[in-house]
């Protein structure tokens, strides 16, 4: 097959030029990512030769190598993992499939000065793309397990990429970086010194279960190989050990006082592909006779595609520090789909199928357990760092919210950490519990309004009456809020009330005995221009009557307690029914 030519796609095309010219200041993160797809690859293959014994692959000795040399300025990340056909390197290479992508260019452009450019890049990560901030040409040549004949990428980034067959392929994949020539004159940036390499490694990718392997030659530098007395050992003919660089120590594995926190940071990176800090990571470990340990993470933003269809859940299944699956949905509940992390499980078999652990009573009672933890660290968070929970909570209260409708255990857990825009305050959310230490000598009730937004909800005629008592009103604008207040019947004994729904019950009893009796003498004073009126409007209303509950406006239109919400129709409506 001769060479082809193909063009990136528009958005990788704009990807690339960003990589190329990139200030982004660390720029050591290129090789974090190939070692990253390596692992990745690596853990694919060994599964589907668990699964498929006829794949015929070798999965005796799966690593990744690392070579550099100093003189062509050359670096290699190598892998024998599963390796892609040559669609997949179109599709995979060619493409970005990450939906968060146009979001991301889009608000590239609107960065106009380049620190911002650079806060954009560390926020959405940029995977194998990353290769361009140091290289000026990458080339990719791989093979897929099973497959006879291999594929050769190669692309400066301007553009443009070509393949062409590879005939001599080896299983797996190799990813080479012609290095640009500043980065080799700066020492500190130089990616050929094999310290630089280590440290690297070291750094950013020392819990990768598979060994990250160098030359011996490289490690050593050659002025202490020269060193006197080991001069015989030196000379010696054999091929050198290469010397293996990461410890590959599973970190869930290992005792908290051990492990730093970047060292967590860094596993939460490989995972999730994201390239900020996790918001919060969070540790279980669960003996007896169904062992298992689990290093979750909560990250620090929303994915873009959080509420789409296919978002997956981002836990891992490992089974002896085997990995086994991504998006393992068995361990998470839905509403808790933004949790990333690694569950590592004793005694579970490793050719478990999605399957079985959906059925599984042990898998049943961890993901419960598994639920709680996340929930009560939420709350652990929300006392003891109030900055960082309300980060938590406008990045994911809509879907944890989300929850209260399912999830009879752990609803009061939930409302315990969920907090609501309120009348009493313009800036801070309050918590129900806050709202309820607050509430006025008599008020029964935990009144709250739904709406698009906070002003359409303000201006309001139905918050008038609350407005002139300085009653609060919980303002609930996420579509989520208007099916979660009917599933939720109270909170510490106190009613939740739609202030758009029936009759306020804003007043003492004796207040009301009064508001009762005025609007009686009233009614029969205006019960002609009622009648009239109700006749008049006819089909459109079930009734006319007077309101004590208007202040400023003429007149209101209200539901019955049982109807549904103005701003619930016009979900209705949205959604075509
Ligand atoms: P991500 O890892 O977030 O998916 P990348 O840009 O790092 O994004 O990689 C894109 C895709 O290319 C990967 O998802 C994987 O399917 C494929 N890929 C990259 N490197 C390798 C590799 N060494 N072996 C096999 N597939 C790879
Ligand atoms: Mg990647």
């Amino acid at each position: 097959m001769p060479t082809e030519t193909f063009e990136f796609q528009v958005e990788a095309r704009q990807l690339l030029q960003m990589m190329i010219h990139s200030i982004y200041s660390n720029k050591d993160v290129f090789l974090r990512e190939l070692i990253s797809n390596a692992s990745d690859a690596l853990d694919k293959l060994r599964l589907e030769a668990l699964r498929d014994d006829t794949l015929g692959a070798d999965v005796s000795d799966l690593h990744i190598d690392i070579e550099a040399d100093k003189d062509a300025r050359t670096l290699t990340v190598r892998d024998n993992g599963i390796g892609m056909s040559h669609d997949e390197v179109v599709r995979l290479i060619g493409t970005i499939a990450n939906s968060g992508t146009a979001k991301f260019l889009k608000e590239l452009k609107e960065a106009q000065d380049p620190a911002a450019a650079e806060g954009l890049i560390g926020q959405f990560g940029v995977g194998f793309y990353a290769s361009f901030m140091v290289a000026d040409e990458v080339t990719l040549v791989t093979r897929r397990a099973g497959e006879s004949k291999g594929t050769r990428w190669a692309s400066t980034g301007e553009g443009t990429y070509t393949i062409e067959t590879a005939d001599d392929a080896p299983q797996g994949t190799s990813v080479t970086l012609r290095l640009k020539p500043a980065d080799t004159e700066d020492q500190l940036f130089d990616y050929t010194s094999p310290w630089k390499i280590k440290e690297i490694v070291k750094r950013y990718s020392d819990f990768i279960t598979w060994p990250v392997r160098m030359a011996a030659e490289a490690v050593e530098p050659t002025a202490d190989a020269e060193d006197g007395a080991d001069g015989e050992n030196a000379e010696s003919t054999a091929p050198p050990e290469p010397e293996t660089l990461n410890s590959m120590k599973a970190l869930w594995a290992r005792s908290r006082d051990d492990v730093s926190d970047d060292e967590y940071h860094e596993l939460y990176k490989h995972i999730s592909h994201d390239w900020n800090d996790p918001l919060e990571t969070i540790r279980m470990q669960a003996e007896g006779t169904f062992e298992y340990q689990a290093l979750l993470f909560i990250p620090s933003r929303a994915p873009q595609d959080l509420f789409s269809q296919g978002h997956k859940r981002g836990v891992q299944l490992y089974v002896k520090r085997v990995f086994i699956m991504d998006d393992c949905e068995a361990l998470m509940p839905e509403y808790l789909r933004f949790v990333k992390g690694v569950v590592d499980a004793q005694d579970l078999s490793l050719n478990v199928s999605r399957e079985i652990l959906q059925q599984d009573r042990q898998i049943q009672l961890m993901h419960r357990r598994l639920a709680k933890k996340v929930l009560s660290s939420i709350k652990e968070m929300m006392a003891a760092h109030p900055e960082r929970y309300a980060t938590f909570w406008r990045e994911f209260g809509r879907v944890l919210k989300e929850g209260l409708l399912g999830d009879f255990d752990n609803r009061d857990a939930i409302l315990g950490v969920s907090s609501f825009a309120t009348t009493h305050d313009e800036a801070e959310p309050t918590t129900l519990q806050q709202y309820v230490e607050r509430m006025k000598e008599g008020q029964q009730h935990i009144f709250f309004m739904t709406g698009e937004s906070r002003a359409a909800i303000e201006n309001s005629p139905h918050m008038e009456a609350f407005r002139a008592k300085g009653v609060e009103v919980l303002l609930l604008t996420d579509p989520v809020d208007e099916v979660w207040v009917d599933a939720v019947p109270e909170f510490d004994g106190k009613q939740l009330r739609s202030i758009a729904k029936g009759e306020a019950d804003l007043d003492t009893e004796e207040e009301k005995k009064e508001v009762e009796a005025e609007r009686e003498k009233r009614q029969q004073e205006f019960a002609e221009l009622l009648t009239w009126m109700t006749a008049r409007l006819g089909e459109d209303v079930k009734e006319v009557r007077l309101s004590s509950r208007l202040t400023v406006s003429p007149a209101c239109i209200v539901s019955d307690t049982h109807d549904v919400t103005p701003a619930l129709q016009n979900m209705y409506r949205a959604m075509g029914q």
